[in-house]
């Protein structure tokens, strides 16, 4: 089995508690690699190597074009070694590999977006009213980043943390979810060969509690930018408010898919059943509640079901399987829960429902997909996250009430529209509080285009240019140009 040891300063090191955790194929249901248990000792090593790093290390003298030179090289070592990244993914979250590969390539391009930026970040001379005074502004890496990400896509969540942070200034400390931190080590042992300076880039693994709980709490980490369910990122809000830490939180989601009576309904059937059994639901973005207008809902419904039958479980690194498994035995648990309570709540199983189990399945947690109909939206079944392949139906009226249903939920992450008319799309675009609306299409996403969440599904965005504000200050400046001026009078100037 390999071992993975910490990464901190450019160093592979073993952590203090001496302790090791298994990391398991959730394919093949066995262990196939050991992570370093980290504590609060090895944290405080990694925070204090970023720290030195971006204050007195060769990472905060180089222009910032020789950073994002740097950071163009990380783009090629990924795109080098994307195979092998994206198997190791597999490995560790059962996704699919077709998903993980094609992720890698976004992610080999997501760095050498962020270094096109790394030397266009500028400030403002400001012709302020004063007079004899000229004022300008600077933006400054905000500090030492803390990086926590979740199992479902861990090298998509670096790229989209880490490059806008390097593309600042910042140096990183990441802690990976403990159920799939190999790529993320793997990812560091790449940057020597990228040139990257020591300490710039470190990963403490280990379990939330601990090393994550340590990160979040260390007196020196300025920002926390953090990916997984609304009750960690609950926490890590509370716990960053006594030491005033900045915070980007990537949260969970109740997402509808809403499909209109003038859709063309071939697509929106595609669009809805890749929305949920993708990556065995899985993700932030499962579309979990198709909202489908009255006039078409049976009918529309019978589609889906034709087509979510012809879904293929299996081993994910098969090209023909459509979905894998279910990657931890927790998460395997909760969806098998929720259908349980869904049917005591009165929804009807019309698919699905069970375990599936079968030739190729044997290993692994599979969950076959799963469409429950009669649901209402007042459901813990339509109010909850499961983060499995659970399609929950109901039925709306007019495009009133699919706004209401659509937003009657405590999440507000994205939404899925599907009909013909540009006007519809346009209506409901603006009235749906979500951070995302994709419009007769799901799932689709760029590095390029802003990411993120509001109410309960998070505070800030990822992607795009926006992203690296959130790995900078503002500082102002203001010099008085008046060599007579009197000295300060006790009265504001
Ligand atoms: P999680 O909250 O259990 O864990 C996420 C990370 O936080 C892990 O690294 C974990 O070790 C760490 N952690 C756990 N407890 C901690 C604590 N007390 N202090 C500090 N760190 C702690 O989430 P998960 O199960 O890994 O991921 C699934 C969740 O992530 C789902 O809710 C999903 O919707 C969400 N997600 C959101 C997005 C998005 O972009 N909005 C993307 C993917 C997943």
């Amino acid at each position: 089995m390999t071992k993975y040891r910490l990464h901190i300063d450019g160093d592979w090191v073993d952590p203090d508690s001496g302790e090791w955790l298994d990391t398991v194929d959730p394919y093949r249901g066995e262990p196939w690699a050991r992570i370093a248990r980290g504590n609060s000792e090895d944290v405080s090593r990694a925070v204090a190597a970023a720290d030195r790093a971006m204050t007195v290390g060769p990472w905060a003298s180089m222009s910032p074009s020789e950073r994002g030179r740097i950071m163009r090289n990380i783009g090629d070592v990924i795109a080098k070694n994307a195979q092998r990244l994206a198997e190791i993914e597999v490995r560790d979250n059962g996704k699919l590999f077709a998903e993980m590969s094609g992720q890698l390539a976004s992610i080999s391009a997501c760095w050498y977006y962020y270094a096109g930026l790394a030397d266009k970040i500028q400030g403002a001379s400001i012709p302020a009213e004063k007079q004899n005074v000229f004022a300008f502004t600077t933006r400054e890496p905000i500090g030492v980043v803390a990086a926590l990400t979740a199992w479902n896509s861990p090298l998509w969540f670096v790229a989209v943390k880490c490059a806008p942070a390097l593309a600042a200034g910042c140096a990183v400390v990441v802690k990976p979810s403990e159920f799939a931190s190999a790529s993320t080590l793997e990812f560091a042992g790449l940057l020597k060969e990228a040139g990257l300076p020591d300490g710039v880039f470190n990963v403490v693994t280990g379990l939330g509690p601990e090393a994550g709980a340590a990160l979040v709490d260390h007196a020196d980490v300025a920002k926390i930018t953090f990916t997984g369910s609304d009750t960690t990122g609950t926490r890590i809000y509370e716990s960053a408010a006594r030491t005033m830490k900045r915070v980007s939180l990537e949260l969970g989601g109740k997402s509808p898919n809403i499909v209109f009576d003038d859709a063309d309904l071939d697509a929106a059937a595609g669009g809805v059943v890749a929305g949920i059994f993708g990556a065995a639901g899985q993700m932030c973005s499962a579309g979990s509640r198709l909202l489908v207008h009255n006039s078409i809902k049976d009918g529309f419904t019978e589609k889906l079901l034709g087509l979510a039958r012809g879904v293929r479980l299996g081993d994910p690194m098969d090209p023909h399987t459509n979905v894998g498994p279910i990657a931890t035995p927790p998460q395997y648990q909760k969806v098998l829960d929720y259908i349980d309570i869904a049917k005591t709540e009165g929804a009807r199983c019309v698919l699905g429902g069970r375990p599936a189990g079968g030739p190729g399945l044997t290993g692994g947690q599979f969950v076959e997909p799963t469409i429950l109909v009669d649901v209402t939206n007042g459901m813990r079944i339509a109010q909850e996250e499961v983060f499995g392949p659970v399609l929950s139906v109901i039925g709306f009226e007019d495009e009133e009430e699919a706004v209401r249903i659509g937003n009657g939920v405590a999440y507000g992450l994205v939404a899925g529209v599907w009909t013909q008319s540009i006007g519809r799309a346009l209506r409901m675009s603006k009235a749906l509080r979500v951070g995302t609306v994709w419009v007769n299409t799901y799932r689709t996403y760029s590095y390029m285009v802003p990411f993120g969440g509001v109410k309960r599904s998070g505070i800030g965005r990822e992607q795009g240019v926006e992203a690296v504000n959130e790995y900078l200050e503002t500082k102002s400046v203001m010099i008085s140009t008046d060599e007579d001026a009197p000295p300060n009078n006790f009265v504001m100037r």
